[in-house]
């Protein structure tokens, strides 16, 4: 028991953009990088792609940006006609080369590669059957690339037959539990899988061709966790992978398999995909994200109205809101704040004084537009405070007469086990202090947080379609016994 206890320790936290295209004859690797450039906010600390020929699977991973790990020449070297790609996002103390993906297990002479966005549940019972050594830090993607080699390797897997890959994954995948939405390759074919409750956000697209004779036809499919990945390459959106769906693409175009008992299929999409973590332009349950960001804002001046002369959002995230609460208070929309374009995440940051001198950093205040103003403060979310905290204080010293903070999602309180990196329950706030006592804590005015119920009506998707484990400590499926929730709370 207490190796498995071990277990969770050491399993590193990955959530993150994942990219696949299959399209003979055209710029793959190319492609794969525009893709995975448009994915950068979904994952800055390491990017990757593997491509193959047909023969040969090349994986090329490095730490850092998108741009930074790969240029020009190293592009160009990579041929093939089918590859995934990969950016991750960090978590503190996990940056390390041999964390970055597409994981790669060789068998035979070409193998198979694995990108994963999402975080599992049940690690430990996986990596017990794999036999993997307990004390041995790994990540989800790794553990989950041995147990498709091992599957594999028993099932005499014969590489060129297109069962191969699809058989043992749709053996494998009943077996694992979290959150996972994969992409998953071999030399051959390109796979799609997405987890029972599709907890992260995974679509398909196609590129088109126009004949001679002016008919279209598909020459080629993509997967990206959004969908403004495939309008980068020019492919068409066609839709996104249902959850509990495994989708298989190769030269005979694509199929689509359900590995997963059908009574565990439901759809549970993060709702934070929606209030943070999510393009503004991206597609999610067939609408755009920067729409329900402002009827979040709209919600939120209804909920939690206030005086004042101006309405600011947080860049960037906190703009769409702000805009939607201008419009519904009519109270004047303006910028108080400028955003260095050249910096990263600061909510990593491993010190509190580390992650309030970056929000200094990264944030500036427009001191003409603000002075002697009464202001409304919108940003997506409150976490640990830092940035609220910081941004009152700047905000009060260049001039501000009032600042009213206002937040277009619930407080969290809760641990989330599927892929973002929240810190612990003793760092969220709002798991502590009670509602009455934030504004005094941050040195606002006032503080406003739009309600679970207003947010689903914003994103106009009613019913239980999300999951807000993070919000309300209830977690859609099984969740490791960790001594923040109680275990296992499930909503029926
Ligand atoms: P905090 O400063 O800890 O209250 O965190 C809230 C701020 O961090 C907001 O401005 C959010 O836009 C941003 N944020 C919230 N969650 C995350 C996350 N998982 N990763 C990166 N940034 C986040």
């Amino acid at each position: 028991m207490k190796g498995l206890i071990l277990w969770q320790n050491i399993i590193v936290k990955e959530s993150c953009g994942v990219f696949g295209v299959y399209a003979p004859g055209a710029p793959v690797s190319h492609m794969t990088f525009d893709g995975l450039f448009t994915l950068q906010h979904r994952g800055q600390e390491s990017a990757g792609m593997a491509i193959s020929d047909g023969e040969t699977i090349t994986v090329f991973k490095d730490m850092g940006l998108v741009s930074n790990v790969f240029d020009e020449h190293t592009l160009a070297s990579l041929q093939g006609f089918l590859a995934i790609g990969h950016t991750r996002y960090s978590t503190t103390g996990s940056s390390t080369w041999r964390n970055a993906q597409p994981a790669y297990r060789p068998l035979g002479s070409a193998g198979f590669a694995l990108g994963h966005n999402g975080n599992l549940t049940n690690t430990e019972v996986i990596a017990e059957e794999i036999g993997m050594l307990p004390g041995v830090v790994t990540t989800d993607s790794d553990i989950l690339a041995e147990l498709i080699a091992q599957k594999f390797a028993e099932s005499n897997f014969d590489e060129n037959s297109s069962n191969g890959l699809k058989d043992t994954l749709l053996e494998v995948l009943p077996k694992v539990e979290g959150a996972f939405s994969l992409v998953v390759m071999d030399a051959f074919r390109l796979v799609g899988i997405r987890d029972p409750n599709g907890l992260r956000p995974l679509c398909l697209g196609e590129l088109v061709e126009t004949g001679i004779d002016g008919k279209q036809r598909v020459v080629g499919w993509v997967l990206a966790s959004e969908s403004p990945a495939l309008k980068v390459i020019g492919a068409r959106f066609v839709r996104e992978i249902e959850p509990g769906e495994m989708v298989v693409i190769d030269e005979g175009g694509s199929k689509s398999y359900r590995p997963f008992e059908l009574s565990s299929v439901e759809s549970k999409l993060c709702i934070f995909e929606f209030v943070y973590f999510a393009r503004p332009d991206a597609v999610l349950y067939g609408k755009e994200v920067h729409g329900a960001r402002r009827r979040m804002g709209e919600l939120l001046a209804k909920e939690h109205p206030v005086e004042a002369d101006m309405v600011m959002g947080v860049p960037d995230s906190g703009v769409p809101a702000a805009e939607g609460f201008a419009k519904y208070s009519g109270i004047p929309y303006g910028q108080g704040l400028v955003k260095n374009r050249y910096i990263g995440r600061t909510f990593i940051d491993p010190t509190p004084e580390a992650r309030f001198n970056s929000v200094r950093r990264k944030l500036s205040p427009l001191v003409e537009n603000i002075t002697s103003k009464k202001l409304v403060v919108v940003d997506d979310s409150f976490v640990r405070g830092t940035t609220s905290k910081a941004l009152v204080k700047m905000l009060k010293d260049s001039g501000a007469k009032e600042v009213h903070m206002r937040f277009s999602s619930p407080p969290f309180k809760w641990p989330c086990f599927y892929g973002i990196d929240i810190p612990s329950r003793e760092e969220l706030v709002a798991a502590h202090v009670p509602l009455e006592e934030i504004a005094d804590l941050i040195g606002a005015d006032s503080v406003g947080f739009l309600s679970l119920d207003q947010l689903v009506l914003a994103i106009d998707e009613p019913g239980s379609k999300f999951c807000d484990g993070c919000l309300t400590g209830i977690y859609p499926s099984k969740v490791p016994n960790d001594e923040n929730v109680e275990l296992a709370k499930l909503k029926s």
